[in-house]
């Protein structure tokens, strides 16, 4: 019932990266929509019906300033002919965020900014009334998780069908989790014994996992309402959160980041400092543990060009006030 991307999304080999025996892959979900791509898209696969289904006109979401999440709800929300409000609260300030919430204001957002976490639901509260679905923050209920669900099954035909043999590790970066909790998920109803190493970006680590755990269960209680129990504990051993390479925190650099960002520079892939360097540089030092040999980089990042979404988007000088104080 996938709606709004392109399926499958291409895999590729990286014959370059190969290191001691290692071969290294990468799932090209920057590919998923040729506008916006990236893993919001496919989270959107099922969440968007279900808001047609409950006969909504309106989503409710939640953010960074500089959120894919929004950007992506913004964009498919207003295609599917829905009203689209989020609450922001701050986030660094750099070109690519910036760029997000003009991209954003352009597509139709209706922004509400909020000082941070904490004073997020009060400016959440006038949001919602009559009509109004809400979208948890960066997607992940276990209805988007369920698009990574399928996701992984449609790797397991990529395997099928020869394109690459059933690697031994997939990493991928864990932010609110939907991602690494639906290709969990995913592996166990496909049968493929692969483990999945979840690189951890945002804080606190505990709150991460706990959130990881719960998704697990609930989304393969709608991926499988027979067999729930069974899967979810395949799902959670299959597994790992991998925090050492956080650094200072949700959205801060880090040196193997921007090394990991010149090397996959080379082989052709672009990064961001905030969620897929880290990720990627998890990856290249796994190629040195001896433990796998055969590694799947599953890339989330869109690589679609923003310029075109910045064409009817305000100019910087035209952002609300209270907007641009986010930009920290
Ligand atoms: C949101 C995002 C992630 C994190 O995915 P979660 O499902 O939130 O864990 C990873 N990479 C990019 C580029 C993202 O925008």
């Amino acid at each position: 019932m996938n709606v709004l991307g392109t399926y499958p999304t291409p895999i590729e080999r990286l014959e370059s990266l190969d290191q001691s025996g290692v071969a290294v892959w990468v799932k090209r979900d920057d590919q998923t929509h040729p506008v916006y791509g990236g893993n919001k898209v496919r989270k959107l696969e099922h969440i968007l019906p279900e808001v047609k289904r409950r006969q909504a006109n309106r989503v409710v979401t939640v953010g960074a300033v500089g959120s894919h999440h929004v950007l992506a709800t913004t964009l498919f929300g207003r295609q599917a002919g829905l009203d689209v409000d989020a609450v922001l609260v701050p986030q660094p300030r750099t070109a690519h965020v910036e760029a997000n919430l003009r991209a954003d204001l352009g597509a139709g957002l209706r922004a509400h900014a909020a000082s941070g976490m904490v004073t997020a639901p009060f400016r959440l509260l006038p949001c919602f009334g009559e009509g109004a679905f809400f979208i948890p923050m960066g997607g992940s209920s276990p209805l988007g998780a369920l698009g990574y669900v399928d996701a992984a099954l449609e790797l397991a035909e990529q395997i099928r069908s020869g394109i690459l043999p059933a690697p031994d590790l997939v990493t991928v970066t864990l932010g609110s989790g939907g991602t690494a909790a639906g290709l969990a998920v995913g592996f166990a109803k496909a049968g493929l014994d692969v483990r999945v190493l979840g690189v951890c970006v945002a804080t606190p680590v505990f709150a991460v996992q706990a959130l990881v755990r719960w998704l697990i269960d609930e989304t393969a209680r709608l991926a499988d309402p027979m067999h729930a129990r069974i899967l979810a504990t395949r799902a959670r051993s299959l597994l790992s959160i991998e925090t050492s390479y956080l650094g200072a925190g949700y959205g801060s650099p880090t040196p193997e980041g921007d090394e990991a960002t010149r090397i996959a520079g080379d082989v052709g892939l672009k990064l961001d400092p905030t969620y897929t360097a880290k990720t990627f540089a998890a990856t290249l030092a796994h190629r040195a543990s001896g433990a796998h040999r055969r590694i799947l980089y599953w890339h989330t990042l869109s690589s679609a060009p923003l310029a075109p979404l910045l064409e009817n988007a305000p100019s910087l000088d035209l952002v609300p006030a209270a907007l641009k104080k986010l930009l920290r």
